[in-house]
């Protein structure tokens, strides 16, 4: 099995029935960057940049946000890197930062974190956009936002970035040859107005650890409520179902980088609803791909509809069995 796993690194990410699915990997840190060669995967399709800021004593310098990011992209090479800004603040807290009040917050996932605390704290997105476009000078730029809760936030930091383009574009700087503008979706309220926001976007990302916790209002981290949060159920599924529905036809790209992609059944699942790019933990990448290449995605979206309007008292059963039957 492990020898199987590591000859499938060199073979592409495509269905029995031929349909590519683009897989990437979620990173934070240099070292794993690393993981791209081992696993073959396409690209970091979320690279958490906080993690350099909560194992710093100390705000990372522009300097040093500028160093980690062109390491990444000079070991990425020809793949693509997405990289998220900064998502901290709630349960994130940074202990040489005065996030005043976010230690108190009685919700912290809920709270004043990831892009509400950048927007607000704009010095700190503006050093991490020049940090980002120099590191980027000659290349494209991926960037994305989290916990987008409705599209001026999106916006606010968009322009943002323009603002910052425009700066070092004044000052002879060398700019990225393109820059490439996303999304997170995490809050399940921004699918409401999701069309309002597709014209302004490159991509979108569903962030299913945190959107599944919302869906649920259950904790995510929360062991006695662990039972209550199943990524297969017909809650998560149908609402993927909709985002599915609601970009088609748009130029966004959808994919997502929640944690369920890196597991083969959820993958499945998320293959059926019509997800084609996933970004997981590079350890799921062999299993995922493995089951992918034994897929014939025309079947299962056939009987996806069914699945879904049908929903047992035990989805996992559901989709196990139907793997099963045909051989996946
Ligand atoms: C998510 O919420 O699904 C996600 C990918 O972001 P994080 O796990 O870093 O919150
Ligand atoms: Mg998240």
């Amino acid at each position: 099995r492990r020898a199987n796993l590591a000859a499938l690194r060199d073979l592409p990410a495509v269905t029995k029935d031929g349909v590519p699915i683009e897989l990437m990997i979620n990173a934070g840190l240099r070292e794993d960057v690393a993981a791209l060669d081992l696993t073959g995967a396409r690209g970091i399709g979320l690279f958490r940049t906080e993690f350099q800021f909560l194992v710093s004593a100390t705000l990372p310098s522009r300097d040093r946000q500028q160093r980690l990011y062109r390491d990444v992209l000079d070991a990425a090479g020809d793949r693509p890197v997405i990289f998220r800004t900064v998502d901290i603040g709630g349960d994130k807290a940074l202990p040489y930062m005065n996030v005043e009040g976010s230690a108190q917050e009685e919700n912290p996932a809920m709270g004043w974190r990831a892009l509400r605390l950048a927007l607000e704290r704009e010095g700190l997105l503006k050093v991490q956009a020049r940090a980002l476009m120099e590191a980027a000078a000659g290349r494209t730029l991926n960037v994305m936002f989290p916990m987008v809760s409705e599209p001026w936030e999106y916006e606010a930091a968009r322009s943002l970035f323009v603002g910052q383009r425009a700066w070092l574009a004044s000052h002879n700087k060398k700019l990225p040859v393109a820059i490439r503008y996303g999304a997170m979706l995490e809050v399940p309220g921004l699918l409401e107005t999701l069309d309002l926001m597709l014209p302004h976007l490159d991509f979108l990302s569903v962030g299913t650890n945190d959107l599944t916790q919302f869906l649920f209002a259950a904790d995510r981290a929360h062991p006695r409520l662990a039972e209550r949060y199943d990524w297969l159920s017909p809650i998560v599924m149908r609402y993927l179902a909709r985002v599915v529905r609601t970009v088609s036809g748009s130029k966004v790209a959808l994919g997502v980088c929640g944690e369920m992609g890196g597991r083969p059944l959820e993958a499945m699942a998320l293959l059926g609803v019509g997800i084609e790019r996933l970004s997981i933990t590079p350890a799921g990448v062999g299993p995922v791909k493995a089951m992918i290449r034994s897929l014939d995605l025309g079947a299962l979206r056939a009987d996806m509809a069914a699945i879904l309007a049908q929903p047992t008292a035990d989805p996992r059963g559901q989709y196990a069995e139907w793997a099963q039957r045909h051989q996946v």
